[in-house]
């Protein structure tokens, strides 16, 4: 298949709403990484996101919409946390889950009756869904396992010659997927920390619980509330471990880390002015919002330039360190060495 490679100009944008709602494949950016679109209603499209992404089917999607009046057409007993919720995060970095109506086929929700929803932020995903005139069900358009895409070129890289068409648009601003939220019981259920913190879900339903399954990993044969925590994720091809505490105990441990691995290429994820021998680095930056924004393009490049051992400086500091963590450790396989 030959993939279009389509820009933001209203033409461009037209042409690519025509592929989705005709059934057809389209990669676009959004506020948190660049997503694998297709229309939400039609099976068969649906079906085609799985293939294209090698996606296990029992993973279910999220349907993308652009107008919050979409949100009834799509699910139904929204209680009042989940009206607050939809109120003070829609549209934004933020998933909620509900419970599903009929319209939606079985495949998108991997055969539960409660269907995810998001509303992004970034005007070029609102023009694209508007434009298809149908809601968009869009996992992360990389290929299943590898880190998510947060530049048009990650996409190429992974899908082209996959889907139909792929926005070259701008490069993702969060950079870490969107928030999940379970809103169909009595108390919100933190599944996946993402583009909106904790915090900032508890000012509006104090009661918020966070999943247990976010920071460590799941026994055998466990089921978790959100399917796609059972799987590998977001990992590059280098072995990466993480040194987590007080920058100056990092430095110190990653030294003597890189002296034990020295017949290897090693990589240093820096979060700090830290500086390394014998080692390639990449700057996460110093504060967690650029670690997040930068995260998944620095682990593609580790791969790109060869790194077979990587280690990631971290310490929670702001608003994401979360979604940072949860990220940070499944990339390295739960790898991870407090100082
Ligand atoms: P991705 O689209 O790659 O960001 O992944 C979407 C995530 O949302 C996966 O981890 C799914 O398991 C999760 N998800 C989608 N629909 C539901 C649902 N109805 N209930 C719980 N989790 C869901
Ligand atoms: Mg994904």
């Amino acid at each position: 298949m030959i993939t279009k490679i389509l820009k933001t100009d209203d033409n461009s944008i037209a042409e690519a709403g025509r592929i989705l709602k005709d059934g057809g494949l389209v990669a676009f950016p959004t506020e948190t990484v660049y997503g694998l679109g297709g229309n939400a209603l039609l099976s068969d499209s649906v079906k085609k996101i799985y293939t294209a992404k090698g996606r296990p089917s029992d993973n279910p999607l999220i349907v993308h919409i652009s107008d919050i009046d979409d949100l009834g057409e799509l699910a139904c007993e929204i209680n009042d946390n989940a009206k607050a919720l939809i109120c003070a995060f829609m549209p934004g970095p933020f998933t909620v889950i509900l419970r599903k109506n009929k319209i939606v086929p079985d495949t998108v929700t991997a055969g539960m009756d409660t269907v995810a929803i998001r509303f992004p932020e970034n005007e070029t995903a609102q023009r694209l869904i508007s434009a298809a005139g149908v809601p968009i069900a869009a996992p992360s358009a990389n290929i299943s396992g590898k880190p998510s895409p947060t530049k048009a070129i990650h996409v190429i890289e992974d899908m082209n010659g996959r889907i139909d068409a792929i926005i070259d648009g701008e490069d993702c601003d969060v950079g870490v997927e969107s928030t999940i939220v379970d809103a169909t019981g009595e108390v919100p259920v933190l599944l996946r920390p993402g583009g909106v913190s904790y915090e900032e879900i508890c000012e509006v339903v104090p009661q918020t619980v966070i999943d247990e399954h976010i920071l460590n990993s799941l026994s055998e044969g466990e089921k978790p509330l959100c399917p796609g925590m059972k799987y590998k994720h977001y990992a590059p091809e280098a072995d990466v471990t993480v040194v987590e505490g007080d920058m100056r105990a990092v430095k110190k441990k990653i030294d003597e880390l890189l002296k034990e691995n020295g017949d290897k290429v090693c990589g240093v994820l820096t979060m700090s002015e830290n500086a390394y021998d014998s080692a390639i680095i990449l700057s996460g930056g110093t504060t967690n919002q650029n670690y997040a924004k930068t995260l998944f393009s620095n682990l593609r490049e580790f791969d790109r330039l060869g790194v077979e051992v990587v280690f990631a400086e971290f310490e929670s500091r702001d608003g994401y360190g979360l979604a940072i963590r949860n990220r940070l450790y499944k990339a390295a396989g739960h790898k991870v060495i407090k100082v």
